[in-house]
């Protein structure tokens, strides 16, 4: 039995342990108190809708395993190679080695304050993806005077396709979890208008597309093409927003009471750190893979692998069948 270490519980990370715990002896580590961080901030996933809750609890249960140990609130500093070994490092000082890692250690939203001119953490009225997730968790949607909103207006591509934040690349689910959100508010508040802005609708996955068409269709969900450019706010607290429809070529000047900005998937603090010290870092600081057609879990370091959203934005679905290519992929270097 070899010893593998699997650093990040999320998604990625507790799918290729438990292929690898029916084998060898894996030790999972996550710097949270709780596993399935970026899972349990959810209320229903896309595509149909699945309670984020249910699907943590059934990934939770494959770590019931003897060969499975989960260290919780052990934050993984640095990864260094040490003779055949790779040494990790906790926040705590304490020193692990293994012979195999597998790097899961994922992604945290784009930082929306960096966007000074769509006030965010300046105006309460506008807020992320993520807190209207949050809203639609505890089954209660209100704008800031703690009133049934009128109307909600979504911005897509929030730190990513960006210039001005240096993130030039496609966070790849925020427009079908703008779709999915639009939805939900519907679901809940029929009578409030939604609008979502956006410079390209990007519905790349199966049932996607449909689920397009039913916000337009069956939800009246308005989507405009434009940018918004500015934000600030109204005397009675909501929203006045500054826009430009550019398939029609007319600004656009109006109130919202909650302005949501779909944030985008960045590299984590840990994939960065990560990455670095173990000198897999790539572009935008995700873990780079040694071919993204044929090594994508593996890595130009001996023994170091790479699963799920820490290499690049992806959807839980996408994430889970990587993770399980990452274990096949272990599981023959150790038989090798
Ligand atoms: C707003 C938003 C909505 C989304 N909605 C959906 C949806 O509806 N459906 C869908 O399919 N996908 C959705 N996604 C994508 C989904 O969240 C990801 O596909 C999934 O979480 C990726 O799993 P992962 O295991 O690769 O990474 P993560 O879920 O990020 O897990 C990584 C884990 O590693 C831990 N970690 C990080 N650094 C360290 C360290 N140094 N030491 C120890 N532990 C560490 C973290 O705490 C975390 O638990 C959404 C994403 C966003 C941004
Ligand atoms: S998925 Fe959509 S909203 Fe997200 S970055 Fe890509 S185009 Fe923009």
């Amino acid at each position: 039995m070899a010893n593998i270490a699997i650093i990040g519980a999320g998604p990625a990370g507790i799918e290729a342990a438990s292929i690898l715990a029916k084998r060898h002896h894996v030790t999972l580590f996550e710097r949270a108190e709780t596993t399935l961080t970026n899972i349990h901030d959810k209320a229903l996933l896309f595509p149909d809708f699945t309670s984020a809750e249910d699907l943590a609890t059934q990934l939770d249960n494959k770590l019931n395993n003897p060969n499975l140990e989960l260290r919780l609130n052990t934050e993984i500093k640095s990864l260094v190679r040490e003779d055949n070994n790779w040494r990790l490092t906790d926040s705590a000082g304490n020193q692990y080695d293994f012979p195999y890692v597998l790097l899961a250690t994922g992604y945290h939203v784009f930082d929306a304050h960096k966007k000074e001119e769509l006030g965010y953490g300046i105006y309460k009225g506008v807020i992320t993806s993520l807190e209207l997730e949050k809203m639609i968790k505890g089954n209660q949607i209100l704008n800031v005077n703690g009133d049934t909103p009128q109307q909600i207006t979504f911005l897509q591509c929030v730190g990513s396709r960006d210039e001005k934040s240096g993130n030039h690349y496609c966070s790849k689910v925020c427009c079908v979890t703008a779709v999915k959100q639009a939805i939900e508010v519907k679901k809940m508040l029929p009578n409030t208008d939604v609008y979502v802005f956006y410079m390209d609708l990007r519905m790349w996955g199966q049932g996607f597309e449909e689920m397009y068409r039913t916000a337009q269709e069956e939800y009246g969900v308005n989507f405009v093409r434009g940018r918004i450019s500015e934000a600030a706010a109204t005397y009675d607290n909501r929203v006045q927003i500054k826009a430009e429809d550019t398939l029609m070529g007319v600004p656009l000047n109006l109130s919202t009471d909650l302005l949501v900005l779909m944030v985008g998937m960045c590299a984590s603090d840990g994939t960065r750190q990560l990455g670095e010290s173990a000198g897999v870092s790539g572009e935008y600081g995700f873990a780079k893979s040694k071919s993204e057609h044929l090594a994508d879990n593996l890595t130009e370091r001996d023994g170091l692998f790479v699963a799920g959203a820490c290499k690049r934005p992806m959807s839980v679905n996408d994430t889970i069948q990587d993770a399980r290519a990452a274990a096949v992929t272990i599981l023959n270097t150790i038989q090798e």
